[in-house]
């Protein structure tokens, strides 16, 4: 499995999946078009993979659709009536076929209320659900929910698996994470890698499960260090105080 990572708008991230003996692929949230399409140029497109339905994530979908027939939009069954041009609505543990790839849907709600999650081989496709040291905010869930999607189903997974996400926001999130934990020396020296990326205008995209849990907050909140700094018990009190401080930051 190919992936190449296509910056496109401000911070935003499509992704180009390829099945290199087919050269059919996907794109993953292809909210700029014309950047996507001349990306893509020489793969047989069949599938656009929409995590959810806002527009930086699912605003290239109609014109994609229109300028490749047959495209296949898949998109949550929760939010159909959301998702421009979906042809498939998918729900939790949906096989998709791109070539000879397979990749499975997993239902992550919580920064919306039908998030989609795609997975494939040691890759995930995770939208607005978790960042490099952070996670979208939450707008139509709650924070068990959300805690969940963060440690019950992304947990399920190998801690090797690559995590491909929706935005480049891993400096401001990891200067954030360093407020929690001003001593986590795997947090200070990730956030002087993501500067030297940024000033070279590289991507700090793909990411580890495990790497994050070294750092990322979100995936810290049963850490103890990290209750007693916020002052909370439990993880889901533990991960509302962290995401209210975090919108504030
Ligand atoms: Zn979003
Ligand atoms: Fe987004």
């Amino acid at each position: 499995m190919r992936i190449d990572v296509v910056p496109i708008r401000k911070d935003n991230y499509a992704y180009l999946v390829v099945d290199p003996e087919s050269g059919t692929g996907a794109v993953v949230d292809p909210a700029e078009p014309d950047t996507v399409a001349a990306a893509a140029a020489g793969v047989r497109v069949t599938h656009l993979l929409c995590t959810h339905h806002h527009p930086d994530h699912s605003g290239g979908n109609a014109a994609l659709a229109e300028r490749w027939p047959g495209l296949e939009v898949v998109g949550s069954a929760v939010d159909a009536d959301r998702i421009p041009a979906l042809t498939r609505a998918v729900g939790d543990g949906d096989e998709i076929a791109i070539g000879a790839l397979r990749l499975r849907t997993l239902a992550v709600p919580g920064h919306t209320r039908g998030h989609v999650a795609f997975v494939g081989g040691d890759a995930l496709f995770c939208g607005d659900t978790l960042f490099v040291a952070g996670c979208g905010r939450r707008f139509e869930g709650d924070a068990a929910q959300m805690h969940h999607v963060l440690s019950g189903v992304y947990g399920a997974l190998p801690p090797e698996t690559r995590v491909f996400c929706g935005h480049e926001y891993t400096v401001r999130n990891l200067q954030f994470a360093l407020t929690i934990e001003p001593d986590n020396a795997v947090a200070r020296a990730k956030l002087a890698w993501a500067e030297a990326r940024r000033a070279a205008g590289l991507p700090t995209v793909p990411t580890t499960l495990a790497e994050e849990r070294t750092y990322n907050p979100f995936l810290r909140v049963d850490v103890p260090a990290v209750q007693a700094r916020l002052g909370t018990r439990g993880a889901v009190e533990t991960l509302t105080a962290l995401r209210r401080l975090k919108d504030a930051f």
